[in-house]
């Protein structure tokens, strides 16, 4: 689904904190919306609009009683498998060098976690991250060992730079400048994703090619546990998106969660990061940060610094696009 097909956008309104239906938890913002669902039913939120198709399959596998490690694992793999997305696998814009580097992780509700950086020409990360997690004692594998180990584990060497990626970053390149693309809705899509499975337990995942054209060697916030994502298992999970210096700097994913262990609400939680974020940032010029979060309870919330990101929600009632409510509005 490309982002202008999109129609339905959060019926209730800019803002959403989604809850259980014993409970009318509502947050310090009073124009918040509420959005009603059975607690601990099974659900899948993920980062902006390639979200939508991702969730549809996670949803498929927690329906037939999957696990939410799988549905973590399968439903990203949709995502990494569309070259449309210009910031995930096959696709994914080059760095500086015109080289696709991918980071990814996965963490599932024992404190499990796995996750490859600098990976090259393997179009699933978050299966190799998850392999990662299940065949090593390791937790982070690297460039070119992560890259071996993948070949080990059967995954087939690929190449993942597209035509239209490789157009877009010589011309880039021929303006010589050294200005990277804002990170904001238009141009990024990097996708991370909680999923909470029929036994209430929660997974979370994110996979990405990074911000385009960074420089050689870069590694963002997606493949940093406690930083992309994280998962507790007795509060909650967080997964970001945006500038991922600026997430590494304050632990992004372990704070909200950590917030949301304080008794804030998700959303509460994903704006006191955010918070933090400009406390700790010197410019906030196009610094733009999406948190989401979920906690054991079912509860879904999310914020970003700047408008214009947007997670997608899938559960038994609906499957749809919710803007965040945010700091700032984009100029
Ligand atoms: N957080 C990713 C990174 O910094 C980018 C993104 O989420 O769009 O690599």
């Amino acid at each position: 689904m490309k982002r202008r097909d999109f129609v339905k956008v959060g019926a209730l309104g800019s803002a959403a904190l989604i809850t259980n239906s014993c409970s009318n938890t509502s947050s310090s913002n009073n124009e918040q919306s509420i959005l009603l669902t059975k607690s601990k039913e099974i659900k899948v939120v993920s980062t902006w609009i390639s979200g939508i198709d991702a969730n549809k399959e996670a949803f498929r596998i927690l329906q037939s009683n999957g696990s939410a490690i799988n549905a973590i694992e399968k439903g990203l793999n949709i995502t990494e498998s569309d070259p449309e997305n210009t910031s995930v696998g096959l696709g994914g814009m080059p760095d500086a060098n015109g080289l696709v580097t991918l980071d990814a992780s996965i963490m599932d509700h024992n404190y499990n976690c796995g996750s490859v950086t600098y990976l090259q020409n393997i179009e699933h990360p978050i299966s190799v991250a998850r392999k990662v997690m299940e065949e090593t004692p390791h937790v982070m594998l690297s460039g070119k060992g992560a890259y071996e180990f993948a070949l080990e584990q059967g995954f087939k060497h690929k190449n993942l730079l597209t035509d239209s990626s490789l157009q877009k970053w010589q011309e880039w390149k021929d303006k010589k400048t050294l200005n990277l693309p804002i990170i904001n809705h238009e141009n990024h899509d990097t996708i991370a994703m909680i999923a909470q499975d029929e036994n209430g337990n929660l997974a979370a995942g994110c996979t990405t090619s990074g911000w385009a054209y960074k420089k050689h060697g870069r590694v963002g916030d997606s493949p940093i546990i406690g930083a992309g994502i994280f998962v507790d298992p007795e509060i909650g999970a967080a997964c970001a998106t945006g500038l991922g210096e600026a997430i590494i700097k304050i632990c992004g994913s372990h704070t909200i969660v950590e917030q949301m262990r304080n008794g804030l609400s998700p959303e509460e939680a994903c704006k006191v990061a955010i918070e933090r974020i400009k406390k700790s940032s010197h410019s906030l010029d196009n610094l733009q940060v999406g948190f989401i979060a979920m906690n054991v309870a079912g509860e879904v919330g999310s914020y970003s610094m700047y408008s214009g990101f947007d997670f997608a929600l899938h559960d038994e009632n609906r499957a749809e696009l919710i803007k965040s409510d945010y700091e700032f509005e984009w100029e």
